[in-house]
């Protein structure tokens, strides 16, 4: 079909035409092959979507079109001339046996299913490969190997191929864009709340482990020295304090500034802290808009335009910072772990707890950070203290387990896994309750703090990020920022202190309340926090310290 027909074969088409007839283009072959992987390989993916979103045809349909897709886009990457035959093969091979295991087992191919496979000694290893195994992988491969030794492909001018290669590649990725662009709404909830079923499509989840798996192996072997960087970081004599300083930092989950009632949300999501003096910023931004994005960026020094993961994890941040210069800093978690960034300072993750009544299945209520905090200000400590208490808070999309009690003020709730199948309203009110719970756990700490008699206190709150609730048919969070709406990169950020704290630190209300409108970011987290205890360094940058000048 691409092929001008040559002089040669003007001169004998029938001889021509019949011989080419049994000569399959490339392309043409790595899409019969993609069909092949996608129907032969992935019953088990295709029940599982069917009993997952049962009915929902279009979003099934989306979802078998892209695993196709990407089935295509792997073999069409290899269906350069001597290398697509084995390559297929390959695949088949691969998918067949995973699909022996997902069969036989119940066990998925991931990364961390290839690390017990690389660590498996031979007494091990011989106790799943068995002869069965290895007659049922054969049997799968049976029919596409006799297909592919009987299907031969045509061998194209290298240059004419390149145009028809590249021309494919970037057909089956703008497809596979456009389709996720325009099922988003319906597939991000899905593989948040269905994340198995990526492990059932085959072979690209074990191919992709796999490279994933290589790249940390590759990453290993060339081990990234750690940048230890604050070395002069000290807290002068002259700005010590008769009372040492305990700060509380609340790093809040999935948190968006607008349905806070202290910046204007008109249902009453702050009933506790509207009662107190607590100044509230309005307009400040997220670094990202995932935890495991925006938690590193904002405890590191790099602010969000020059943020890079890699250096993040190698090099000391504020935490790390703060230690050096003799502040005793802690981290209670009740979310999911810290992302690296409590690597080198006490840790205790709260959420690990079995006997505890405010746990179920593995997740917690904030008020466990309460408990852990009680427990933190009963040890004796004469230095300055940051406690961080990294909250549950809002975490999607089951919003209604993250309040109980007189934090359920809105009702009926949303109580389904896959929230866009929910009225909005009842989306809307299990997330509101959780932002009445997360005041109620703030107001705990105010309280704590207020009454503590050893320290001169003080409360940051900040959230990673926000969220969406259905707007334009977006849920979750996660987007690229570039794309993402205000409700995902808009945070809330709250700020109180003790007299004790104010008059020490020479901090007016007036001057806070003034800047309270101001824009401010994750960035100006690292900088106010050296301000916050006073804390001298090359690293600090004034211009970035909420409260300096105040
Ligand atoms: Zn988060």
């Amino acid at each position: 079909m691409f092929d001008a027909i040559s002089p040669a074969a003007k001169a004998a088409p029938e001889a021509f035409n019949s011989s080419k007839q049994r000569l399959w283009h490339p392309l043409w072959f790595a899409f019969i092959s993609a069909i092949g992987l996608t129907l032969l390989l992935n019953g088990h993916f295709l029940q599982a979507v069917q009993a997952k979103v049962p009915g929902q045809y279009g979003l099934q349909l989306n979802l078998v079109a892209i695993l196709f897709l990407l089935n295509l886009l792997l073999v069409v990457l290899f269906s350069f001339r001597r290398l697509q035959k084995p390559a297929v093969l390959v695949f088949f091979a691969i998918g067949a046996f995973s699909y022996y295991f997902i069969d036989s087992f119940g066990i998925v191919i991931d990364k961390a299913m290839l690390q017990n496979a690389v660590e498996t000694d031979v007494a091990e290893a011989k106790g799943i490969l068995t002869v069965s195994m290895i007659w049922q992988v054969f049997g799968m491969m049976l029919f596409p190997i006799l297909c592919i030794s009987l299907i031969k492909v045509r061998s194209l001018p290298a240059m004419q191929f390149f145009k028809h290669w590249l021309l494919a590649l970037v057909l089956v990725v703008l497809s596979l864009g456009s389709l996720i662009a325009s099922g988003f709404s319906e597939l991000a909830p899905f593989f948040r709340n269905y994340k198995d079923v990526k492990h059932l499509a085959l072979p690209f989840s074990p191919m992709s482990a796999a490279v994933s798996f290589s790249s940390d192996l590759i990453k290993q072997q060339f081990p990234t020295k750690f940048v230890q960087l604050g070395q002069d970081a000290v807290q002068p004599l002259a700005v010590k304090t008769d009372k040492p300083r305990l700060i509380v930092l609340v790093l809040g989950e999935t948190a968006r500034a607008d349905h806070f009632q202290l910046n204007g949300y008109a249902r009453p999501t702050n009933p506790k802290l509207s009662q107190l003096p607590v100044y509230s910023f309005k307009d400040v931004s997220s670094c990202g808009t995932a935890t495991a994005h925006s938690v590193p960026c904002m405890f590191s020094n790099m602010g969000r335009e020059n943020y890079k993961e890699t250096i993040a994890k190698n090099s000391s941040n504020i935490l790390d910072v703060l230690a050096k210069a003799g502040i005793n800093v802690n981290w209670l978690d009740n979310n999911s772990g810290c992302k690296g960034v409590c690597a080198r300072v006490p840790t205790d993750l709260v959420f690990e707890q079995q006997q505890n009544p405010l746990c179920t299945d593995g997740q917690c209520l904030d008020p466990v950070l309460l408990e852990a905090l009680d427990k933190q200000l009963q040890k004796p400590v004469t230095s300055d203290r940051l406690i961080v208490l990294h909250q549950m808070g809002s975490h999607g999309p089951e919003y209604y387990r993250r309040s109980a009690g007189s934090d359920k003020v809105f009702l009926p709730e949303c109580t389904d896994k896959q929230i866009q199948l929910c009225a909005p309203t009842d989306i809307v009110n299990a997330y509101d309750n959780s932002i009445v719970a997360t005041d109620s756990l703030l107001a705990g700490v105010i309280e704590r703090l207020n009454k503590e008699q050893n320290y001169q206190t003080a409360m940051f709150y900040l959230s990673d990020h926000g969220e969406s609730l259905g707007e334009s048919g977006i849920y979750l969070h996660g987007l690229p920022y570039w794309m993402a709406p205000k409700a995902q990169t808009q945070v809330p950020m709250l700020w109180w202190m003790s007299g004790a704290y104010a008059s020490s630190q020479q901090l007016t209300a007036e001057c806070i309340a003034a800047r309270q409108q101001n824009p401010y970011s994750h960035d100006n987290l690292f900088h106010s926090l050296l301000g916050m205890f006073k804390v001298s360094t090359d690293l600090y940058q004034s211009g970035k310290d909420i409260f300096h000048t105040c």
